[in-house]
């Protein structure tokens, strides 16, 4: 897990994990899991975890939970292929560090065999078991104190022995980074800053992966299926490090020079930011390589902190980081990353290991980890079914009380919500139909976004929020990992302010356009230089038709269009009034056509006197001033299109400045270029459409998602940043859904969803959090 963004300590945590044919291997005998898993065998290729009809789901419903079935042969599949849903458990006490080690309350009740009978009971397909963290392990351990009150019990292999009954596949949660007695007890291990200071947490070049070595070596040998390791970061602020002699030697052996002397944003800190990713990414490989050496059926996956608000601090980049491991493991929740956000971390931790299956962890708390709140049903069943309709697998987090109780509230809104997602387990995991493609540049994020990346950010999440809100169907694409097959999957690929590009980068971009693909553009994209300086030309100049004339200091920017009978003008700006200028927040640039066509208007706005002297703020918009240049440019090259916009709708789609008309300007450019997709949804803005498509059985399916929540009063901080009030009524409303090819057949899981058709186009009357037509073709 990752700490609050405004409040409390580090801890840790968070996992799923286990071993592969766990019961298998201790019993000979092949259990529920593995026969209901057997049901019906899927390809794995693109799919990223077993689908199975609801046959043998409601076959596997009749066997006894606890009956031990009869010896048959394994699947093939490791654990994380054939699974849905599970859950983490870990206790509550210790997780900010430092807690008392001779208050023995402290999981006293901890007690892992009433833990897999509860998550049985729930309808998990594995167990993540609290084994480490940065106070305790929760087994009998050589190297680490165990905690307080668990006496002479072990936990991890009560779980284990009670799971091998059950079929249930066991992970160990083990954490890496987070301070506490063993970091106390080790300052050789410990970060420095360039002062010398210790800084609270272990460097990873300091000899402290060979005692995470004998740590993961402890917890196998009780029987674990693998590992779930959590906080493989280098902090996720200041101070940074590491400047310790470790570090520094290794530096200079690598670059011939020394350290930089601090956050420099020079060529020796590009050449820091490198050493900080290669010691990440060099430890991971290197637990990885040594679990596999231990045991080459134990499982292994890190949580991943390569997705936004993450950034260069962490010390892992999108792709360099995800793919070390057998699979991803990422979080989402509204704490820390956005309701909106839950899908597009579920498809950015996709995106970052394409072909492997990608899970994703979220809490039963109301607000977080550990707080012994527990959410309302509905608001558990949004979060958990948007995850699957993205095609990820889901753990449910559990912290239990302090001294290990188990609250029965949480386990009967977990299970039934667990059994929801069994039940449509055929449903889950089809490939995703995507229309635009939204371009991530970690680059940008580094050297733009420096120590403020939520500014680039910004421009990522508000293409994602527009198209959502919208629905039109979505990808992510990395640059670290760009391909000219990738880019060619998607009929749009949109780039949000992408303003550091490769010259690989460019040249794949440029063919892809040349090929038939439509671009966008958005603010300062192809307009900075490798690290973050000015261009006097964009890199993206010739491609896009166009010639930079200047970047804009401000970003209350305005846009205005004329008469919209004319020509594109016409459906770029639809559902703006014409001749009206209207805020578009974000980085916006001078543009003069060279080959494009210019469209619409840019307007600068007003600064006051005082404004202009430096004596008066411009964080507040003012109104708008005169044109400085077009709004949009077309150009029309080799057989594709660029569409530039001069301004940044996506920015102001996500800024406390958004205003729908900013919004539809991005949806409406991706309808000009791309003007017949193969599906087109109508639905509240409420309500995220995900489809998939299963070309075997030639079957779209649509999911649909309602989000309800009800409005919140005032904070008692920080207004008025406030959280969503949680999910407690189903909505209903009414989807319309149309196809560019002819449909044979269509049906609603839900037999309370009103279903209409008419040729090509479907009306459904829909009353729930989800639901999933089922369409033919
Ligand atoms: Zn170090």
């Amino acid at each position: 897990m990752v700490p609050p963004v405004t409040e409390g300590p580090r801890q840790g945590e968070t996992l799923r994990g286990q071993k592969d044919y766990i019961t298998m291997g201790q019993s000979g005998k092949e259990s529920r899991l593995e026969r209901k898993r057997r049901g019906r065998g899927v390809a794995m290729g693109c799919i990223r975890y077993l689908s199975f009809t609801r046959a043998a789901w409601l076959g596997f419903c009749m066997t006894s939970v606890l009956c031990p079935a009869a010896a048959e042969e394994t699947t093939g599949y490791p654990w994380y292929r054939r699974s849905l849903v599970g859950m983490e458990v870990g206790p509550t006490g210790a997780q900010f560090g430092y807690s008392d080690p001779n208050d023995a309350r402290y999981c006293v009740r901890f007690d892992g065999r009433e833990i897999v009978r509860r998550c049985v009971s729930a309808h998990c397909d594995y167990l993540v078991i609290w084994a480490r963290d940065g106070d305790y392990a929760y087994y009998d351990s050589a190297l680490l104190p165990k905690a307080p009150g668990l006496g002479a019990r072990d936990p991890l292999r009560e779980t284990v022995d009670e799971a091998a009954g059950h079929g249930l596949p066991v992970i160990a949660y083990c954490v890496v980074q987070q301070g506490g007695h063993y970091l106390r007890e080790h300052p050789e291990f410990e970060m420095r800053d360039p002062a010398g200071n210790r800084i609270g947490r272990f460097c990873y070049n300091s000899g402290y992966l060979d005692a995470m070595k004998q740590i993961v070596a402890e917890q196998l040998a009780c029987g674990i299926a693998g590992f779930h390791i959590d906080m493989v970061d280098q902090g996720f602020g200041p101070p940074y490090g590491c400047w310790c002699d470790h570090c520094q030697k290794a530096f200079e052996d690598e670059y011939g020079r020394a350290m930089p002397s601090g956050v420099t944003w020079d060529e020796d800190w590009d050449r820091m930011l490198e050493f900080r990713y290669a010691t990440s990414e060099r430890f991971e490989k290197a637990l990885y390589q040594h679990i596999k050496k231990l045991n080459p059926q134990a499982t292994v996956d890190f949580n991943y902190h390569g997705n936004p608000p993450f950034s260069w601090e962490v010390g892992q980049r999108p792709v360099q980081h995800a793919g070390n491991a057998d699979f991803v493991t990422g979080e989402t929740g509204v704490w820390g990353f956005s309701a909106l956000t839950v899908g597009l971390n579920a498809e950015f931790y996709r995106a970052a290991t394409p072909g492997l299956p990608v899970q994703v962890a979220i809490q039963r708390g109301v607000r977080m980890y550990h707080d012994q709140t527990t959410r309302p049903l509905n608001d558990i069943r949004w979060e958990l079914l948007t995850l699957l309709a993205h095609g990820a697998f889901v753990t449910m987090v559990d912290k239990t009380g302090f001294d290990g109780w188990l609250d029965p509230v949480a386990y009967e809104r977990i299970g039934n919500a667990f059994e929801e997602a069994q039940a449509r387990r055929t449903h889950w995991g089809h490939e995703p139909v995507a229309e635009v493609g939204i371009y991530f540049s970690s680059r940008t994020r580094d050297w733009l976004g420096r120590e403020t990346p939520a500014e680039y950010f910004q421009s990522f999440q508000g293409a994602h929020k527009a198209l959502v809100y919208e629905h039109v169907p979505w990808g992510i694409l990395l640059d670290e990992s760009l391909t000219a097959e990738r880019l060619r999957r998607f009929p749009v690929v949109l780039l949000p302010n992408a303003a550091i590009l490769s010259d690989r980068e460019i040249s794949l971009l440029r063919a892809y356009v040349d090929g038939g693909g439509n671009l966008i553009l958005t603010g300062f994209s192809g307009m900075l230089g490798w690290r973050g300086e000015s261009r006097e030309e964009s890199a993206l100049a010739e491609l896009a038709g166009v010639h930079l004339v200047r970047r804009l200091a401000s970003l209350d920017n305005w846009a205005r269009f004329g008469r919209h009978s004319e020509g594109p003008t016409s459906v770029l700006s639809r559902g703006v009034r014409e001749q009206w200028p209207f805020l578009v927040k974000g980085p916006a640039v001078v543009l003069e056509a060279t080959s494009a066509q210019p469209i619409g208007e840019l307007l600068e706005p007003f600064r006051t006197t005082r404004q202009q002297e430096g004596r008066e703020g411009t964080d507040w918009p003012m109104s708008a001033d005169s044109p400085v240049g077009p709004a949009i440019l077309l150009n029309k090259i080799g057989k594709g299109r660029v569409l530039t916009f001069a301004c940044s709708p996506d920015y102001a789609t996500a800024s406390e400045h958004h205003i729908v008309e900013a919004r539809r300007l991005l949806v409406n450019a991706v309808r000009f270029l791309h003007p017949n997709p193969r599906v087109r949804i109508t639905a509240p803005t409420t309500v995220e459409a995900i489809v998939t498509d299963d070309p075997a059985e030639r079957t779209l399916r649509i999911h649909l998602l309602g989000y309800n929540a009800p409005p919140q009063t005032t904070p008692p901080k920080d207004r008025p940043h406030i959280l969503p009030g949680l999910i407690e009524d189903a909505p209903m409303y009414r989807a319309t859904i149309e196809f560019a090819e002819p449909i044979k057949r269509a049906t609603a899981f839900h037999k309370s969803t009103d279903l209409q058709r008419r040729g090509r186009c479907l009306g459904a009357t829909i009353e729930g959090i989800h639901d999933v037509l089922i369409v033919n073709y």
